[in-house]
């Protein structure tokens, strides 16, 4: 159940009327208008309530025109049966004020075989301020490289 209430009359002022439809009466947007497809290197949350949804990391290119993820973030969305428009699919809403987001397929990508099919109306992009660093490149200040900084970003954000 979403753990807070959302007052509609309020939504249908802050979000645009393609926005309130999708989030609110479940609405799709048309594939390949996202403005997120390209976006890499963030977190991606709530339009409504701004809970974090999606890590950068979890978003690959599925080839829908809809932003795709293998994986949601711990506890960020839950699960609905929706057999609207004579299809069985699964709906997924935001766990803190239950807003629709999309749909999720057993189609995705190992490990977890999932696809998460995201309308980028229901959702906000921040980018990280720091993106990480390109692979092997060593960082080099005045001519004399630096420690190269291990950091381990696969799996950090598994549960
Ligand atoms: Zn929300």
């Amino acid at each position: 159940m979403p753990q807070i209430q959302v007052n509609e009359d309020d939504l249908k002022k802050k979000l645009t009327p393609e926005q309130y439809h999708i989030l609110r009466e479940k609405g799709t947007e048309a594939p390949f208008t996202s403005q997120l497809l390209n976006a890499h290197d963030g977190m991606f949350a709530c339009a409504v309530c701004g809970q974090q949804l999606f890590a950068s990391d979890a978003k690959f290119e599925s080839g829908t025109g809809w932003p795709s993820f293998d994986k949601a973030l711990p506890g960020a969305v839950e699960m609905r049966r929706d057999a609207d428009h004579g299809m069985e699919r699964t709906e997924v809403v935001c766990s803190n004020c239950g807003s629709h987001l999309g749909h999720v397929f057993e189609d995705g990508p190992p490990p977890t075989g999932l696809r998460y099919c995201m309308n980028s109306a229901s959702l906000t992009f921040t980018p990280v301020p720091n993106p990480r660093p390109s692979g092997s490149l060593a960082v080099e200040v005045g001519g004399v490289p630096l420690h190269r900084r291990e950091r381990r970003w696969g799996g950090m954000l598994d549960a």
